[in-house]
């Protein structure tokens, strides 16, 4: 079977870069080896799909780091947030801004977007074929030869969309990253991101359930810090979740146990307000105890928690000794955890790592080590933080892919 084109995966990535393939006049077939499109679209966002986000710009382009940022410019200023939300809009799926400048559909329905998404490819005339996995990509002398469990097709031009490593249940198991290894491409390590992190601290476990607003950073053995989060942060039985902690839990991958990770749990508290005002209450009322000396802020069983690791329980604040005290602001603006690991790929929401970006030309996606391969989404060494950003990213890379090189 001979084909003009072949995108492989049919999520985010893949069914952009179909349609944008399909509406400027290439005959398209999207391959796709799961009974149904997008599931990825369907679970995110908890059902809700958080499609991307409100920041703009290089700041848009900073949230997913210098490196990765840089090779995105393009394909963010091609396709920013904007034009996503408006073409999803025109598609017939109203959107609205809520917290942390994230954007979802009126509906507070994924499926939506993907039933939009799914229309608009129909509409361009691309052909998915599902339960049709990718099981082997060659190059020919003149484009590529795509194994399938039916038949071998052949394409002049392929566009890999296959995703990334995290949520395997969905779909994705690395083919593509298999794939374009095969054909010559550098993978650069593939580690679970935006994920919950492991700890086994019972003291802060059995706080399990509680909320807070802190701040977390990670930091290399030299002490550089990689990654600082500002973001809701919730304690588990397992250990930490929330955006603060998953947003982290990359560098925790990358530093592969060599790193630190610390808490601000006063992130707007400088720690000499913080010693002043412990000393301030001792010398007013020494009778107060010391976990109501605590910023209020904290709830209250932290606030106990943290004075019985320093043994400051059931002190009064005119009773705490200056160690204590100092023991006390030091793990307030930085409690210290012996993190070492996420909860891996199967609770990753997505992969860091993927196809060398330097391999990949960054305004049309085009593969620079094979001819007529395209490349986009998180198969790409691409990922950024919770907010709508993984999406962004793939649906932008996408929108460059399915041009095919015209820029
Ligand atoms: C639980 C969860 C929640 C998330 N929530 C959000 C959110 O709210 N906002 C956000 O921005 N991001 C979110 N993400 C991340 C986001 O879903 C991904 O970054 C995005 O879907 C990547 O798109 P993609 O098209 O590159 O890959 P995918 O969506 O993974 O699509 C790849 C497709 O390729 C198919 N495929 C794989 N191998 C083959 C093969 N050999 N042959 C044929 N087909 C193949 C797969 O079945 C799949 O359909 C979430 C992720 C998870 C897991």
């Amino acid at each position: 079977m001979q084909r003009e084109l072949v995108v492989i995966g049919a999520g985010a990535a893949g069914l952009m870069a179909a349609t944008v393939a399909a509406r400027r006049g290439a005959p398209v077939l999207l391959l796709e080896k799961n009974r149904r499109a997008g599931l990825k679209i369907l679970i995110s966002g908890g059902g809700r799909c958080n499609l991307t986000t409100t920041r703009e710009g290089e700041d848009l382009e900073l949230q997913y780091g210098q490196r990765r940022g840089r090779f995105l410019r393009h394909a963010l200023r091609s396709f920013p947030p904007a034009a996503l939300r408006a073409h999803v809009e025109r598609l017939g799926v109203p959107l609205h801004e809520e917290d942390l400048e994230k954007v979802f559909p009126v509906s507070r329905r994924a499926g939506d977007v993907l039933a939009a998404l799914l229309d608009d490819a129909a509409r361009a005339g691309v052909e998915i074929a599902y339960e049709s996995p990718m099981l082997g990509l060659e190059a020919l002398a003149e484009g590529f030869a795509i194994r399938t469990p039916d038949a071998t097709i052949h394409a002049r031009y392929v566009i890999l969309a296959t995703g990334g490593l995290s949520y395997p249940k969905t779909g994705a198991t690395g083919d593509g990253q298999r794939a374009a290894a095969g054909l010559g491409h550098t993978i650069t390590p593939l580690l679970p991101a935006l994920a919950p992190l492991a700890l086994e601290e019972p003291w802060l476990m059995a706080l399990a359930g509680l909320v807070l607003d802190a701040e977390l950073s990670v930091a290399d053995p030299q002490g550089r810090v990689l990654v600082r989060r500002r973001r809701p942060l919730l304690i588990t039985h397992r250990g930490l979740s929330g955006p603060a902690a998953m947003d982290v839990s990359g560098a925790v991958e990358e530093l592969a146990g060599t790193g630190t990770l610390r808490i601000d749990l006063v992130p707007d508290l400088p720690r000499e307000a913080l010693e002043a005002s412990l000393l301030e209450r001792a010398a007013q009322s020494g009778r107060r105890s010391v976990p109501q000396a605590l910023p209020a802020q904290l709830p209250e069983r932290l606030r106990q928690a943290l004075c019985r690791r320093h043994g400051a329980f059931e002190l009064s604040c005119a009773e705490l000794r200056r160690e204590q005290r100092r023991a006390l602001v030091s793990e307030l603006k930085g409690l210290v955890l012996p993190v070492q690991r996420s909860l891996g790929f199967a609770h990753a929401e997505v992969t860091r790592g993927g196809v060398a970006l330097d391999e990949v030309e960054p305004r049309t996606m085009a593969s620079r080590v094979r001819p007529g391969l395209f490349l986009c989404g998180e198969l790409l060494d691409v990922d950024g933080p919770i907010g709508g950003f993984n999406f962004q990213a793939a649906f932008a890379t996408g929108f460059l892919a399915g041009r095919l090189g015209a820029r």
